[in-house]
């Protein structure tokens, strides 16, 4: 029987074992070091002291940098593992820094590892994969978002060098990074998926200066760490340039498949904690004489969260089973459709569960406001919802051709004489009575 449900035994214990370690160790760094980019700030004094010993853990049991392969030091367990570990960390903000594996850096080791130089990998890539500095990924800009299409920023070769020049915007954590990889445009004569090209440009290059840090909506203002940066005549070698003049759109589009469904199995984690603390809510509190447990319309809240979960869930497995196969379209189809119901989804069952929590859900001693925040990034970071939607329906209709007559295909008239034809000689003489 090919469909199957389980986890091997094996893995099971690991992941059962990531689920208590998580739950012991890690969330209670949730709870101390809040600030969001604690988990990327090295500045730190404290935090190579706490979380050494905790990645040492994580490693004896294998599970340290699970989105790679051997190769780069990880287990190389596929992504429907991973998806199922990632239903873990998704539960905390550090957990994915515990266990190697946090955006934007994995991505970024990604890239490296596929196109970096031999000294480039020692100097950054290895320290990147063993979790001692962190990396940025510059490509959205003030004037065009993250529609290539719209870029300014330029890089022009000068002899050995490249010199970038232009504006990047939401460039997150550039200013704790030791390197970016930045999109930029080295053709703008030619269509942009073969003009625009990925550099590696250490954080320290001349010319790289942010011009403003932006914070998320409940950070105060001038605070924060998704940089304004502007390049102004900055210079890197020519070995800077990341796979080759013009692949730049072929390479953000792996390297941000991976980013946004790596998302998507944490947000899983998310949305299972928001209808964990909806269920103990409804049976906790009581109003007219019972807990709100016993209400329908409390009840419909819970029955509609428990099928968007299982259903995000599904999608998000079926899609990691299709990376893991390698089927090139449906991965592309998939991937998207995960990006867009993990925003729905989180969505609703967030505002359900804070909702049922009334006043308190509304509070700063809930965690449910800090959730309800993530909602709209879900919807746009990696992508606004809308393109990715245009994505699947493109995808989809690509499985389906334009019908040549008058009325549809399934035009009733038409299908019903057909089928009658069909079965005349054996419904001859009783026909009138179908
Ligand atoms: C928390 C966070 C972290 C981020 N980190 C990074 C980072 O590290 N590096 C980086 O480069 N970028 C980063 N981004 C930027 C992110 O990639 C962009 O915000 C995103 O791609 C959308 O671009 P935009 O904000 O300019 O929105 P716009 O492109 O202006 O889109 C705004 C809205 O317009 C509509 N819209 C846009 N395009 C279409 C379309 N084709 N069809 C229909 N409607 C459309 C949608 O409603 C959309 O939400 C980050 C963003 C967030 C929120």
């Amino acid at each position: 029987m090919a469909w199957d449900f389980e986890t091997d035994p094996e893995f099971q214990k690991k992941l059962d074992w990531a689920d208590e370690f998580v739950r012991r160790e890690v969330e209670p760094l949730d709870l101390a070091f809040a600030e969001p980019a604690a988990p990327y700030d090295r500045r730190n004094p404290v935090y190579s002291k706490i979380t050494g010993p905790l990645k040492a853990e994580v490693r004896q049991h294998a599970l340290w940098a699970c989105h790679l392969g051997p190769e780069l030091g990880g287990p190389g367990y596929g992504q429907m593992k991973l998806a199922l570990l990632n239903e873990i960390l998704g539960r905390s903000m550090w957990a994915p820094n515990i266990f190697g594996c946090q955006a934007p850096d994995s991505g970024n080791a990604e890239i490296l590892a596929h196109y970096g130089t031999g000294e480039q990998k020692r100097t950054y890539l290895q320290p990147l994969l063993d979790g001692e500095i962190v990396s940025c990924f510059s490509m959205t800009e003030p004037q065009g978002g993250a529609d290539p299409r719209e870029f300014r920023c330029r890089a022009v070769r000068d002899g050995d060098s490249w010199v970038i020049d232009g504006e990047k915007y939401f460039s997150s954590h550039a200013d704790l990074a030791e390197f970016l990889i930045a999109m930029v445009i080295t053709n703008p004569d030619v269509p942009v998926h073969q003009g625009a090209s990925m550099f590696l440009v250490p954080r320290d290059t001349p010319g790289v200066n942010i011009v403003r840090l932006a914070g998320l909506g409940h950070e105060p203002l001038g605070h924060g760490h998704h940089a304004y940066l502007r390049f102004e005549h900055v210079r890197v070698p020519r070995e800077n340039l990341l796979g080759g003049e013009g692949q730049g759109f072929l390479i953000a589009q792996t390297r941000l498949g991976g980013g946004r469904i790596h998302h998507a199995m944490r947000t899983v984690a998310t949305v299972r904690k928001a209808l964990g603390m909806m269920c103990e809510r409804a049976l906790s509190r009581r109003t007219q004489g019972g807990p709100l447990a016993d209400r329908q319309l409390v009840q419909q809240a819970i029955a509609d969260s428990f099928i968007q979960l299982e259903q995000l869930r599904l999608l998000v497995l079926y899609a990691a089973w299709h990376i893991d196969k390698g089927h090139k379209d449906a991965v592309r189809t998939y991937i998207a459709a995960v990006k867009v119901q993990s925003a729905e989804v989180l969505h609703d069952v967030v505002r359900r569960a804070l909702h049922i929590h009334g006043a308190l859900g509304c509070s700063n001693e809930m965690p449910l406001i800090q959730m309800w925040m993530t909602v709209p990034v879900m919807g746009i970071a990696d992508g606004p919802t809308e393109v990715h939607k245009v994505t699947v329906a493109k995808q989809v209709l690509r499985q389906h051709q334009p019908y040549e007559g008058l009325w549809p295909r399934d035009f009733l008239p038409e299908r019903v004489t057909e089928a009658r034809a069909r079965f005349a000689a054996q419904l001859e003489g009783s026909v009138e009575n179908l």
